[in-house]
């Protein structure tokens, strides 16, 4: 392979978003270009062409970048993973709307498309047997710009197969029935490490307009849209993972989006094992695990029995299951010909596994979703839970990271969270630890003039509190504003000083949150300790982890299925100062940060905002910020440093996605391989 070939390739390999040292050769090609390109090495590669990279290619500086590189690679690559040699019989596929690995794949919206990026990381970590199904969307999800009455707009660009780390996978074609008509789908594939992710694409020639226009965009709001994105994407998947000679047996559907997928097996087992409908709905279903991933019914997309038909009518007398039947399926009460088709309802009741994303997710789930399964009680109703879980070397600063080697070893990514080597976390000298966490502070600063709406000369000995996520109402961004002079003191103390940074997109549909984008964008043009950051996506995500003092989250309680951006912070040594809601209901401990304290309960739900705040702004006054200024000799908040290295301790353990994966394998990937192994044995059915 020559130079140019092998640069190609570590630009179509997304293991550089998690190994600095592979990032680092093609920020020393061109540091500017790297930053324009949005951090997109296929982009920079074709920008130079080839003649601009052979000449990069004759500079010492890129030469030794591409020795380190190299030795990155296989460091990663000739290390024996944990599930090599696990035998698996079976390859899990992995399917979700939206996937998010790196700023310059625009495919995905938020929280759900990062756990899903996150997910293949790990897996690849551990050597898994998984492949990935998604969309490959000509438009990403909007960028966000704010208009002169500080209202968000977004602005949509288009994005070239040949410009983004994905590669067509020539020769490989399927369709899927879109009423009478049927759809062709061409296939990409994206790299992560070991895992593949195969990427579906409308916009083929062969196809007339309107369904060329099918993988336009993520997240269209149109029902008619919504539901031939979920055709191409649970049909179109597995008759493409079909196409590429993979035979999976556990399908992973994460959202209702993909419960196309379950029906899909079930047409296949009846066509090539000749299987009645009941028998191919039990083998089907013994390999299929659902994620749910919302705490609220109206997160979920509602089909109408019309809409249905016209869109699945033919499709349905193929599979051999009847249109009430396939309705029914969807209702929460089934024989009501009114009632749409709820695709997490289908799910439920297609997957021999269904699972929220924290414990306390689980419960408002089995209480939610109750109705799946009539008579049965609450507390028996099956749905368990698998806490989600983030990419510790993804979202862990290279800087944190670095100590994590020295103190704890080179392969602290991969311990179990048991290992007694972990306690070498409260070994990290504190003058370290701060020097450390003061240097990211200020890369934020920094960077934050990059983003901010209005530019501010933030202070970085000021306590510096994090709030970034999507602006939906429920999530509250505004809640610290309820009382305008008690934040402003908060805020302007001389001697303890605050400053907030926000950042977060609304759905373009939602203008109730879109008040709110507007509401924080007017503080922050007159508050200059406060700064609105603009267009929030993964990197602005990693300098706000790695940076922020406080990592701030107050959402009405029970409506946070899980949140993984505390997460993020946890693991670098910011303190979370969150509602007992996801996962820290589960995580929280006074030794490494604060609850904010609720009223509600799951008996009793109802919430108080007013005293909500109030209870933040006394922990805020009282506990938070005296203990950040409490300050030794050397100018270091001891007890603060502290609470610092049991957060990194247990939130990089207990909340890794390496831990979510492996719970995964060992509650449902194992368990279904085996089942669907042990039905196709069955001489009946055949091999
Ligand atoms: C982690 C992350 C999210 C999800 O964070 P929540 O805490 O669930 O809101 C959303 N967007 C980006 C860019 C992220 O990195």
């Amino acid at each position: 392979m020559s130079a140019v070939e092998e640069l190609d390739e570590f630009a179509h390999d997304l293991l550089w978003t998690w190994q600095p040292r592979i990032e680092n050769l093609f920020r020393t090609i061109d540091p500017e270009q790297w930053e324009l390109t949005r951090q997109n090495p296929v982009l920079l590669l074709n920008q130079l062409g080839e003649a601009g990279v052979t000449r990069a290619l004759e500079r010492e500086d890129v030469r030794t970048a591409l020795e380190v590189a190299r030795m990155a690679r296989s460091d990663y690559y000739d290390r024996n993973p944990r599930f090599m040699d696990a035998k698996a019989p079976l390859v899990v596929a992995y399917f979700s709307l939206e996937f998010g690995l790196a700023e310059c794949l625009p495919i995905y919206s938020g929280g759900l498309g990062v756990l899903a990026g996150d997910h293949l990381k790990a897996t690849s970590d551990l050597g898994l047997p998984l492949v990935a199904v998604g969309l490959l969307y000509k438009q990403g999800f909007g960028r966000q710009e704010i208009d002169a009455a500080g209202r968000q707009v977004e602005v949509y660009s288009e994005t070239r197969g040949s410009d983004l780390p994905v590669r067509r996978v020539e020769g490989v074609e399927v369709e899927a029935p879109i009423g009478s008509r049927a759809v062709r789908i061409g296939v990409w594939r994206a790299q992560i490490g070991r895992v593949p992710l195969y990427l579906l694409d409308t916009d083929l020639e062969a196809n007339p307009q309107d369904l060329r226009a099918i993988t336009d965009r993520l997240y269209v709001p149109e029902p008619d849209r919504r539901l031939r994105q979920e055709i191409v994407l649970g049909i179109g998947g597995v008759r493409a993972l079909h196409a590429l000679g993979l035979t999976a047996g556990v399908f992973h559907l994460n959202e209702g989006h993909s419960f196309l997928c379950a029906i899909e097996r079930i047409r296949e087992l009846r066509a090539s094992r000749q299987m009645t409908l009941e028998e191919a709905r039990l083998v089907a279903r013994a390999g299929i695990v659902f994620t749910t991933h919302t705490p609220i019914a109206a997160g979920s997309d509602y089909f109408e029995p019309g809409l249905v038909w016209d869109h699945l009518g033919p499709y349905l007398s193929q599979v051999g299951i009847s249109f009430d039947r396939f309705m029914d399926l969807g209702r929460q009460r089934p024989g009501d010909p009114r009632e749409r088709l709820c695709t997490t309802y289908a799910a439920l009741r297609l997957a021999d596994q269904s699972v929220g994303v924290s414990r306390l997710h689980g419960a408002v789930s089995r209480r939610l979703w109750k109705d799946a399964w009539r008579g049965l009680p609450e507390s028996q109703i099956p749905i368990g839970s698998v806490t989600n879980g983030v990419h510790m070397p993804t979202w862990i600063a290279p800087e944190i990271a670095e100590l994590l080697r020295r103190y704890v070893g080179p392969d602290w990514w991969d311990l179990d969270g048991r290992d007694g080597r972990w306690h070498a976390v409260f070994e990290i000298p504190a003058a370290d630890l701060w020097a450390t966490h003061l240097a990211l502070k200020g890369r934020l600063l920094d960077f934050s003039k990059r983003r901010a709406e209005k530019p501010r000369d933030l202070d970085v000995d000021a306590l510096t509190i994090g709030f970034a996520r999507r602006f939906a109402p429920y999530k509250r961004a505004n809640l610290l504003l309820q009382d305008p002079a008690r934040l402003t003191a908060l805020l302007n103390n001389s001697k303890r000083p605050v400053q907030m940074l926000f950042a977060g997109k609304s759905h373009p549909a939602d203008e109730p949150g879109k008040d709110i984008v507007a509401k924080i964008v007017e503080l922050a043009r007159q508050e200059p300790r406060v700064v609105f950051l603009k267009d929030y996506d993964i990197e602005l995500a990693g300098y706000l982890v790695h940076g922020a003092d406080v990592w701030l989250n107050n959402p009405r309680r029970f409506l946070e299925a899980s949140g993984t951006s505390g997460m993020k912070a946890g693991a670098n040594g910011a303190l979370n100062v969150s509602i007992l809601d996801g996962w820290w209901d589960e995580a929280y401990r006074p030794e490494l940060g604060w609850a904010i304290p609720s009223g509600a309960t799951l008996e009793r739900p109802e919430i108080d905002d007013h005293a909500e705040a109030e209870g933040l702004y006394r922990l805020l006054e009282r506990e938070v910020v005296p203990t950040f200024f409490d300050r030794d000799k050397d100018g270091i908040p001891p007890h603060w440093v502290e609470m610092m290295r049991a957060s990194i301790r247990h939130t990089a353990t207990a909340f890794s996605a390496r831990r979510m994966v492996i719970d995964y394998f060992n509650l449902a990937y194992a368990p279904g391989a085996r089942r669907v192994e042990q039905l196709r044995l069955l001489p009946d059915w055949g091999g």
